[in-house]
């Protein structure tokens, strides 16, 4: 069977056209599955009853199923998936006043070892599979459908005025950041056709505007970039080469240089910016002689940056920065017109904060090695 979600409308209608049928029922599909969210093909009445049952023994439509799901206290929520090959991925479904974005994985595991990041230690597993990563934002979907775009427990619900609309309360995904588990540039087949499926007009229909790509700013992959695929975040997280391949190994193949290269020559359209987000981490890169040397180095750079305060985790010998340093080095930049908002991580209380996706993981394999050390 071929799973449906791994499949570009193109290569779907390939698919279709090669067993002799018509092409455009490739966009009757995408519509009933994509648009109007039936998965069920007996419900698909434009499409003749021979072929629906064929399309039925053709195609598996299986989303992930959530394993766990944690609710973090500032409305979070983080799914944790398990793999066909019994590995863990990671989603955040995060609600904000206007929006509801989703933070999804693009490999099980990274190889790019960021020092701060509880993905890297896991050490990278492999990539995701195209469906893999639809999959992640079809169960989302499904969970929102099901909970009426309520991000709290069902008993919370109940006891607390049920019909009350809640501002953190969307029935739809707004947004996607590939900002989970893995590098998405490491993945960029894949990856690339999962942001077919997502902007497709037929499918899932999101604007390029809605998506974002984050990176540690891998060129090989970034350079390959078509203009206005998507909105890019690189993870600078330092002013300079010395501090920054401290955290960042990659930094030995991509200088912040050769980044900032890439940066000012990829086309965005006149309103839209690169981001730069800059995790801070307390007495490594939250001084305001970074800050100094952040401004010297993007000044001239059309972009944004966000500051994002690290959350301590037993896993890390990083600490959090106190929010005195942080307000200091964000008016700094402020006060020379830099466009620099300060994103607190969402989800810190259930590991789904920025870089904490992984820790589950590590908490799993040292409760293991203990028991099996104790027996
Ligand atoms: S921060 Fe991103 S790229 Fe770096 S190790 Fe973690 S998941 Fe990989």
């Amino acid at each position: 069977m071929i799973n449906f979600f791994g499949l570009t409308l193109k290569e779907l209608e390939d698919t279709i056209g090669g067993i002799g049928k018509e092409r455009f029922r490739a966009r009757q599909l995408f519509r009933w599955i994509y648009k109007k969210d039936i998965c069920d093909f007996s419900k698909m009445e434009d499409i003749p009853k021979s072929l629906r049952t064929l399309f039925k023994d053709m195609f598996n439509m299986q989303p992930l199923i959530p394993k766990e799901v944690f609710y973090s206290k500032d409305g979070s929520v983080k799914f944790s998936f398990e793999t066909r090959d019994k590995h863990i991925i990671e989603s955040v479904l995060i609600p904000e006043k206007n929006r509801m974005t989703l933070c999804v994985s693009s490999q099980i595991g990274c190889r790019m070892a960021c020092a701060f990041c509880m993905t890297g230690k896991m050490g990278f597993i492999r990539n995701l599979g195209t469906d893999e990563i639809i999959g992640q934002v079809m169960a989302s979907r499904e969970f929102l459908k099901k909970h009426d775009g309520f991000l709290i427990t069902d008993d919370k619900r109940k006891r607390d005025a049920p019909e009350k609309e809640d501002e953190n309360q969307h029935k739809k995904i707004t947004n996607i950041v590939f900002m989970g588990m893995g590098e998405p540039m490491d993945n960029f087949e894949n990856v690339i056709r999962a942001l077919d499926i997502l902007k497709d007009q037929h499918g899932l229909d999101f604007s390029k505007r809605r998506i974002t790509i984050s990176s540690v700013g891998l060129l090989a992959g970034l350079n390959l970039l078509k203009p206005n695929t998507a909105g890019i975040a690189i993870s600078l997280n330092a002013p300079d080469d010395k501090k920054r391949t401290k955290i960042m190994p990659i930094n030995r193949l991509y200088s912040i240089k050769d980044i900032i290269e890439f940066v000012k020559q990829y086309k965005v359209s006149p309103r839209e910016r690169i981001t730069f987000e800059y995790v801070m981490l307390k007495d490594f890169n939250d001084s305001l002689d970074d800050a100094r040397a952040l401004y010297e180095l993007l000044k001239g750079v059309k972009c944004k940056i966000n500051l994002i305060p690290f959350n301590e985790s037993p896993f890390s010998e990083f600490k959090t920065p106190d929010k005195k340093t942080v307000d200091e080095f964000h008016r700094y930049l402020i006060n020379r017109y830099m466009t620099v908002i300060v994103r607190e991580s969402r989800g810190s209380d259930i590991h789904g904060a920025c870089g904490q996706l992984g820790m589950s993981y590590l908490k799993n394999c040292i409760e293991k090695s203990h028991r099996e050390g104790i027996k």
